[in-house]
């Protein structure tokens, strides 16, 4: 699925999906519209008539057939238009269910990189700008349906009296859709800078937000109530700027409307006076003009709420429609494996804008391998990590596994065969039981407690007193960095992914929790390939290889009591740390 940039192909997307509504609505309008403009035609013959009753015997029974054909026709008018209120009722729902959908999956297409990039705040309120300009824009085809519809009607109703009408009407219609035009455009420039301004102001309340808990250690509520009230600012600058503007057009176009009404009824006094209408046509056309001034009036105002509109699709779009920066080749196939090598051949790699962080960088991993990476600080271990998990694409060389170049395959599958334990463990706010669940969506319930049991994880959930179905998230219930890990291991053993990324935590564990984590990681890594960025003494001894990283390049290799006797790169990163690398429990 491809997403449009441009407003107006966006919303053409989703008419086109529609378009049976569309027509209904069409049709039923323009009924509506015939028997509505119709109507005054026989209240004007009612006055007509009854003005003349004194000379007319059998003028009631006139009067009232007249009277019969205005109540049909008023009663047809309502009942048909409001005929489409309930169709509304069926397709507006929908319409926002497909929109939200649709917009879901395409930002569920974008790579890492974009998520680093976009405040998630920012996306989340772009998705519910594309929900509501929809929304609103079908509901203003319908009020633009309605009211071009009245106008057409009362145009050709109008020149059908006398061609002058016409004609007057013609002149008048250009002018007014000119000067409409025209405001449009200027508010439209305002309304974008007015939504661009409040994404901003949002995004930066949402990451203020989620950042709590650094706001209260720094102590810095005031230096971030500062930041959002400099946005907040500019916001309100920029929305009094489209405010004014908003007045400006209604004033003017009130103005028109009014003089426009007096204007008509001059003309067609004229008429009347030279002869060229009768008083039945001057009643008719003047109560005609007089539901059209404002009705034009109202197609210009609504234009310039589309465009309001428009400027906020357009703004959301940027965002949401960019290119994916990773897709899937074309023929891309599935990677399905028992066992799996990795090799790095001769890879080179910079983030955007930045100097080359790898070059020629090579390494092969055996099926069933497992190969620590350390390093200082800033040396590339996550960087390599995250690019088996092909979250950032080389510029040269290419990523194996089991010989085929990582790009050859779909990204979904991919990710199917790697297990992450990221150094951060993020759970969702749902159950304990539903986040463990998540590495394998369809487990049962014996499958997930015998994850859990595997990965030391069952005691502490038993222990809280709605066991698995614990809401995480919920107060009270706050998890330590270790049983954080145990959840995510227990995901990952349920995965049972061929490969197995650990971006150990640095910080160091309680020698109970270290214990349990050692016991669990040692179940999960069984017969797994496994890349582990490792801190922890008890994991380095369990690598078959460790590799030391520094400036994107590998300096070292060996095992861990090799590269110790060596005494080395590896050797002195090891002194360095009093303790080992990480508060270790045990000496080597
Ligand atoms: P390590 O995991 O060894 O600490 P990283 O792989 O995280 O090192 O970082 C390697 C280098 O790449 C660092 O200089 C870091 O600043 C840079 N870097 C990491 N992530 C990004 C990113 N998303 N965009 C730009 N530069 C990055």
């Amino acid at each position: 699925m491809n997403m449009e940039k441009n407003s107006l192909r966006y919303l053409w997307s989703y008419v086109r999906i529609f378009k049976y509504f569309f027509l209904l609505i069409i049709f039923l309008t323009l009924l509506s519209q015939i028997c509505g403009q119709f109507y005054p035609y026989f209240l004007a013959k009612i006055y007509d008539t009854a003005a003349k009753a004194s000379q007319d015997a059998d003028v009631w029974e006139r009067i009232f057939a007249y009277a019969f054909w205005a109540l049909a026709l008023g009663l047809g008018k309502v009942l048909l238009f409001e005929a489409t209120m309930f169709i509304d009722v069926r397709f507006f729902p929908q319409a926002r269910t497909i929109v939200i959908r649709d917009a879901f999956d395409y930002v569920n297409r974008h790579s890492i990189s974009y998520f680093n990039n976009e405040m998630s705040g920012n996306i989340s309120n772009k998705v519910s700008q594309l929900n509501n300009g929809v929304l609103e824009f079908f509901n203003f085809f319908q009020n633009i349906a309605y009211s071009s519809l009245h106008l057409f009607v009362t145009v050709l109703i109008l020149g059908f009296i006398n061609l002058w009408f016409l004609l007057a009407l013609s002149v008048w219609l250009l002018l007014v859709a000119a000067i409409g035009l025209f405001m449009g455009r200027k508010r439209s420039q305002y309304s974008k800078e007015t939504s661009t301004q409040q994404s901003i102001a949002n995004g930066m309340i949402v990451d203020s937000l989620a950042n709590y808990s650094e706001i209260k250690s720094f102590a810095n509520f005031k230096f971030e109530r500062y930041n959002l009230l400099r946005y907040l600012r500019l916001l309100r600058k920029a929305e009094t700027r489209e405010q004014k503007i908003r007045a400006l057009i209604h004033l003017s176009l009130n103005l028109i409307t009014v003089i426009s009404m007096l204007l008509f009824m001059f003309l067609s006094i004229l008429m009347l006076k030279f002869g060229q209408i009768n008083t039945v046509s001057f009643i008719y056309a003047n109560t005609l003009f007089m539901t059209i001034a404002p009705i034009v009036f109202e197609i210009t105002w609504m234009s310039n709420n589309v465009s309001r509109t428009l400027g906020q699709l357009d703004s959301a779009l940027s965002t949401i429609a960019v290119e994916p920066e990773i897709v899937d080749m074309s023929g891309a196939r599935k990677l399905q494996a028992k066992k799996c090598s990795i090799v790095f051949d001769n890879v080179s790699f910079a983030y955007k804008g930045k100097d080359n962080l790898f070059n020629g960088l090579n390494l092969e991993i055996k099926p069933g391998e497992k190969v620590g990476l350390v390093g200082t600080s800033g040396a590339g271990k996550s960087t390599f990590i995250k690019l088996v998990s092909r979250y950032y694409d080389i510029n040269e060389g290419s990523i194996k596994i089991n010989g085929v170049d990582i790009r050859s395959f779909t990204q979904d599958s991919l990710h199917q065969n790697i297990a992450t334990i990221p150094q951060d463990v993020c759970l969702f706010n749902r159950t304990l039981f539903d986040n463990i669940r998540y590495g394998k969506t369809g487990a049962s319930e014996a499958e997930v407690v015998a994850a859990a049991k595997k990965a030391s994880a069952d005691e502490f959930i038993r222990a809280f007193p709605n066991g698995y179905q614990t809401k995480v998230g919920e107060r009270g219930v706050v998890l330590s960095g270790g049983e954080r890990q145990r959840i995510a291991i227990a995901r990952a053993i349920l995965k049972n992914a061929p490969i197995l990324i650990f971006d150990e935590a640095t910080s160091a564990l309680d020698s109970r929790s270290e214990k349990h984590i050692q016991k669990s990681l040692k179940v999960l890594m069984k017969n797994k390939t496994v890349i582990a960025v490792a801190h922890r003494l008890s994991t380095l001894r369990e690598m078959d290889r460790i590799v030391v990283f520094e400036h994107g390049r590998i300096v070292e290799q060996g095992t861990h009591l090799g590269l110790l006797r060596r005494k080395g790169r590896y050797a002195k990163l090891y002194k360095m740390q009093s303790d080992g690398f990480v508060g270790i429990t045990d000496k080597a």
